[in-house]
């Protein structure tokens, strides 16, 4: 195994003012930058040679057994330019943990932490010129791995790619923080007990858009997810994580749905429950059923409620619609607790915050 990139520059970079063109308004997961890292790996053989090579299509034979048995993980993180023009991102390490626990649930070999930060670093150090400046922009850095082998047989695939995109990203919210109204879905679940939902995999996903699909329909725009059994606890908010919020006797009070080992762990999750206590609030990790989201808001218990991941930091809830009636949160709007802790997530991401956790790893300058 090695872990050093060989790197094949692109003959078509785009040129400053093409770059520029392209970066202007750059939306969420629409552009990508001049280059991609590709991995390969054969059973006996393990990972490499890896290279960087020109952003393109990838040629796949048509057997390969991620188009038919959906061996597919992915992750994301973002790379953010720093105050004196340095690149670094939040937590990579996290993500690469995150992305072996992927791989062994969907039977597919781990990569190497040190193999998916040099790839990382590799891409960002050539294509830093990508990297957006303002606050709430970002390089978003998507990693994924897939079954290649030409096989039909079902089993696990011998051989695997690793490719690493880059694809700059604007503000997720270019007018300001919008909350969402959300779908409580009871005619599907993304997670069973002993299925995947603890995994970053393609599947999880391509099971979930009908339900998100119905929530459209529903005048909301996303869904949130019950578990599997009773079909009252609360998971998800489509991909991203939920978290309540509660003033009990003068206390501030946070509160996520407990990881049952049908949702994802996420890693911005993680992140608001260390800084919501230094905060000096509680948080707490817990299970929480749709009665009680209804009734704690009846009652004033609860103020706001708010999703939580990489791509659009934080959510707020706004309202929420379900075959049993809804309710509205906080008026509609952005509470202060959700505003707070975005605010200084933000700043600890583009290092207008000092770095006291040692998330922030510096990639470039
Ligand atoms: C990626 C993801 C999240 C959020 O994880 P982060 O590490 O915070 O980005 C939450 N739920 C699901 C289903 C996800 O796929």
């Amino acid at each position: 195994m090695t872990t050093s990139i060989q790197i094949q520059l692109s003959d078509h970079a785009a040129s400053p003012a093409e770059r520029a063109a392209r970066m202007t308004n750059p939306g969420f997961g629409r552009i990508f930058t001049d280059h991609m890292v590709v991995v390969p790996y054969h059973e006996g053989q393990g990972w490499g040679p890896g290279v960087l090579k020109a952003y393109g299509p990838l040629a796949m034979d048509p057997a390969a057994s991620v188009l038919h048995y959906g061996q597919a993980i992915f992750e994301g993180f973002k790379a953010f330019k720093q105050q004196d023009g340095s690149v670094a991102c939040f937590r990579p390490d996290a993500n690469a943990r995150r992305f072996n626990v992927s791989a062994r649930r969907l039977a597919m070999p781990d990569l190497p932490e040190e193999l998916f930060l040099a790839a990382a670093q590799a891409l960002i150090t050539q294509d830093q010129a990508w990297v957006p400046g303002a606050v709430g922009e970002s390089l978003y850095m998507r990693p994924l791995m897939i079954g290649t082998e030409a096989a039909l047989g079902v089993k696990p695939s011998n051989e695997y790619l690793f490719i690493l995109l880059a694809s700059p990203s604007g503000a997720y919210f270019p007018a300001g923080v919008k909350p969402v109204t959300v779908w409580i879905s009871e005619d599907y679940v993304r997670a069973a007990p002993g299925g995947t939902g603890f995994a970053k995999c393609a599947g999880n996903y391509a099971a979930s858009l009908v339900a998100q699909h119905q929530a459209k329909g529903e005048g909301c725009d996303q869904v949130v997810w019950l578990d599997a059994i009773h079909r009252e606890y609360i998971e998800e908010m489509g991909g991203m994580n939920l978290f309540f919020v509660y003033q009990e006797n003068g206390e501030t009070v946070v509160v996520t749905p407990e990881l049952t080992g049908s949702l994802l762990p996420g890693i911005t999750r993680d992140s608001l429950l260390t800084l919501a206590r230094e905060q000096g609030f509680r948080a707490e990790e817990r299970r929480i059923s749709v009665s009680e989201w209804r009734s704690a808001i009846a009652e004033g218990r609860m103020t706001e409620a708010f999703a939580c991941g990489t791509a659009a930091v934080i959510t707020p809830v706004g309202e929420v619609k379900s075959a049993r009636g809804g309710w509205t949160i906080h008026g509609g709007q952005t509470g202060p607790v959700a505003a707070k802790l975005r605010q200084i997530l933000l700043d600890l991401q583009h290092g207008l915050a000092p770095d006291t956790h040692g998330w922030m790893k510096k990639i470039v300058g």
